[in-house]
């Protein structure tokens, strides 16, 4: 068989890799697609292929950034005083005539600053004065309330670089600089195959000697979440010549995602199948609970992983190993799942020699650090206490277990990012 198998630094009882040199060895193998011109709608999502530069500079003058009267800061170092309203400048306006002494002009939030004028007061500062005037009631500093030409956006200063993320922020950048096409990183291409004998489809009838076919929709989630639609191959059976048939259309994809079959099983056919294809194994195996039968090969440009059976461990195996890299396709610099500390609520049991992903739910905590709790059973078939986790809890693989009370880190999952109720003190 073709299996080229990335060394372990350090020895394991099953000769697995440990997490870091696994995604060591993908990522090295991992470099972004080409790129494409899209429309600017389109783009929340995608990464910038492109550094961009201002076009204009912004604000285009000095503006107002209130409601108010242009005057001159001298004239109202005494106030309360009087001056005469000469002009009415709106946004849009261009102000037709310079102050002098005594004067001012009343003023729009963004409307620009006449000549002669360095400040701008409030209306809530004035009343209105007698016929033509307003009085200032306050003096305010000099400058006050005043954009600055070019204070958001100096002409031809690079405001966003290749690699940014297009987040709804970087969205309104790009409208801003009028970039009404966007070059982005092209998306991968990615294919979904399932196998087992025992496999039911989602739309075939009810069978209860058969296992619903859980891991197809699970991992097509796990890659939409990155704004990335798979294609869903089908069941394979345990069948090498039917399993080939599967893979060789898989291998068309840019990522080929196969799981069950990749273990020690007589009917675990998967990795031999991809290796005759001419797939390059590059390891099976990591030092991890759950996910160790995982492996990773690849051909011509082509990524494949084969992911455990069990629901759980496969989507693990994603969050550890083909997130990171379907981001790296994607051309995004930012390939790993941010991680806070956390207080454990209870104890966790683990034996030494592998790293161990805890499935968690997190609750804000009395010392502003999080608590977490396990979610479900922790078997690696656990598919509800999967759903409602908020992270995996990381058990260091030298750790014998952790006690309640013991802080640790936690990967953050797509649901983790929200909670039930506004921290109390952060909307009073
Ligand atoms: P395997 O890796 O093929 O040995 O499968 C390990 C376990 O995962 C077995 O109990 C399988 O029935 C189960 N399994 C494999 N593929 C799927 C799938 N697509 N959905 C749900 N369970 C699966
Ligand atoms: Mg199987």
């Amino acid at each position: 068989m073709h299996e080229k198998t990335a060394k372990p630094s350090s020895a394991s009882p099953s000769g697995g890799l440990s997490v870091r040199e696994a995604r060591a060895c993908i990522l090295g193998k991992t470099a972004p697609l080409g790129t494409e011109d899209i429309a600017l709608e389109r783009a929340l999502g995608r990464v910038l292929a492109m550094d961009v530069r201002a076009n204009r500079d912004l604000p285009p003058r000095d503006i107002s950034a209130m409601d108010g009267y242009a005057v001159q800061a001298a004239d109202i170092a005494n106030a309360p005083t009087t001056l005469q309203i000469i002009d009415d400048i709106r946004a849009g306006d261009v102000p037709r005539v310079a102050l002098r002494h005594g004067q001012c002009a009343r003023i729009m939030t963004g409307a620009p600053v006449p000549d002669g004028a360095d400040t701008v007061v409030r209306v809530e500062d004035t009343r209105p004065g007698p016929d033509g005037a307003v009085d200032i009631l306050v003096p305010v500093q000099a400058a006050a309330d005043i954009r600055r030409r070019a204070e958001t956006l100096r002409q031809g200063d690079i405001v966003l670089r290749a690699g940014t993320g297009i987040a709804p922020g970087t969205v309104g950048v790009l409208a801003t600089v009028k970039q009404a096409t966007v070059t982005v990183y092209r998306q991968p291409r990615v294919a979904i195959l399932s196998s087992g004998n025992e496999l039911e489809a989602l739309r075939e009838p009810f069978d209860p000697a058969r296992i619903p076919d859980t891991n197809t929709y699970a991992l097509m989630a796990q890659v939409q979440a990155q704004g990335v639609e798979p294609e869903i191959l089908g069941i394979a059976r345990d069948d090498p010549a039917e399993l080939s048939g599967f893979l060789e259309r898989g291998l068309g994809y840019d990522l080929l995602l196969v799981s069950g079959g990749t273990s020690v099983g007589v009917h675990d056919h998967v990795r031999p199948t991809l290796a005759a294809l001419g797939v390059t194994m590059h390891f099976w195996r990591v030092e991890m609970r759950p996910g160790h039968p995982v492996a990773f090969g690849t051909s011509g440009k082509t990524l494949v992983f084969c992911l455990p059976g069990n629901p759980v461990s496969s989507m693990v195996c994603f969050e550890q190993f083909v997130l990171p890299a379907l981001r790296a396709l994607s051309g995004q610099r930012h390939l790993f799942r941010r991680t806070l500390p956390a207080r454990l609520s209870q104890a966790v049991k683990s034996r030494p020699g592998r790293i161990e992903f805890v499935r968690v739910t997190l609750a804000p905590g009395a010392s502003g650090i999080h608590e977490a709790r396990c979610a479900g059973s922790q078997s690696s078939a656990d598919m509800p206490g999967m759903a409602r986790a908020d992270g995996l809890l990381i058990v260091p693989s030298a750790s014998k277990g952790l006690a309640a009370g013991d802080i640790a880190r936690v990967q953050l999952l797509e649901t983790g990012a929200y909670q039930a109720e506004a921290e109390p003190g952060d909307d009073a």
